[in-house]
């Protein structure tokens, strides 16, 4: 999952061709890797 910096949409696009990735939206060049939120497990005693 990548994020665009200009205009911040989020696009899903695979690793392999992430050299050539492009918003789809504004066609700003470049896109920020967005990580999975981690969910963090909390145990309560
Ligand atoms: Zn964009």
């Amino acid at each position: 999952m990548y994020k665009c910096l200009l205009c911040g949409r989020k696009i899903d696009i695979d690793i392999q061709s992430a050299d050539k990735i492009i918003c789809p939206s504004c066609g700003y060049r470049i896109l920020e890797k967005e990580r999975p939120p981690v969910v963090r497990k909390v145990e309560s005693v």
